[in-house]
């Protein structure tokens, strides 16, 4: 349980300056993991089956782009990517479409549009097809499975389902993490969402509570704390503060954003 492969990451991000240990555990996950993606693990056989399979989605195909001083590996990527889609996609519009529109037809909606004079549209699958729902169509199943697949986001969502196993499980065993934990600045509202209903399912008793009261307050310290400094960032600009020291609202407004959203790309 306790692997290093995770508990060395955990400690680290709780030991960094940070808004919400979590965002920095994902910041710094997401990170790696493109950058594995853009090495040269691209012109590796068993990634390129990965990447021909699931691709990236936007945020991350335009990650390894900005992060490639030479295009030709992601060149590369994305010429067998496409080949293998567009040879599933041809595949899928040729599927027999098997579901019964007996069950779900629409009565009267080709007659009805007769009746009342409309010209009827031109349709590329014509005729009957046409006012078939769009989704039960096999192409369209295959398109909508395939733009929720992400070789990043696979790899992120089941390391941070990781992480958060190994913060609770930190936290239950390891005193010198607990005291950093309750040290921390807090998580984000997001992060902390996550934290009190994973600690239904992680926790028991005493620690339970202990772990939700600790999350709650650490929560509302810290917005009161961002709060505060996101004020005076607006008072600064009242000419009679002029003089006035900064203090820590120099960053407030990204600070305060990435704490009410868990947007990490607003720090800089
Ligand atoms: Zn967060
Ligand atoms: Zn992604």
């Amino acid at each position: 349980m306790a692997d290093t492969i995770y508990t060395i990451p955990v400690s680290e991000a709780f030991e960094a300056d940070c808004e919400c240990p979590v965002c920095e555990l994902k910041k710094r996950f997401e990170n790696s993991t493109v950058e594995y993606f853009a090495g040269p693990s691209l012109m590796e056989p068993d990634t390129r089956i990965v990447t021909n399979d699931l691709g990236f989605c936007g945020r991350h195909f335009n990650m390894l782009y900005n992060s490639q001083a030479k295009k030709l590996g992601l060149g590369l990527m994305l010429d067998t990517y496409m080949q293998e889609q567009l040879k599933r996609i041809k595949k899928y519009a040729q599927a027999k479409d098997t579901t019964n529109y007996e069950e779900d037809a629409l009565p009267g909606a080709e007659a009805g549009e007769e009746r009342s004079g409309k010209r009827k549209k031109f349709s590329l699958f014509g005729g009957k097809n046409a006012s078939k729902p769009a989704a039960s169509q096999p192409l369209v199943r295959y398109l909508r499975a395939h733009e929720k697949e992400c070789a990043v986001c696979k790899k992120l969502d089941y390391t941070m389902d990781r992480y958060v196993d190994i913060i609770f499980h930190m936290y239950k065993t390891d005193r010198d993490f607990r005291a950093k934990f309750r040290s921390s600045k807090g998580f984000c509202v997001p992060h902390t969402a996550l934290l009190l209903e994973e600690s239904g399912k992680k926790l028991g008793g005493s620690t339970r509570d202990e772990f939700r009261d600790t999350v709650t307050s650490l929560l509302v310290t810290n917005l009161e704390r961002i709060e505060g400094e996101v004020d005076w960032f607006t008072k600064k600009f009242d000419y009679r503060n002029a003089e006035a020291d900064w203090g820590n609202s120099r960053d407030a407004l990204p600070r305060g954003i990435l704490k009410m959203t868990g947007d990490t790309d607003i720090i800089k």
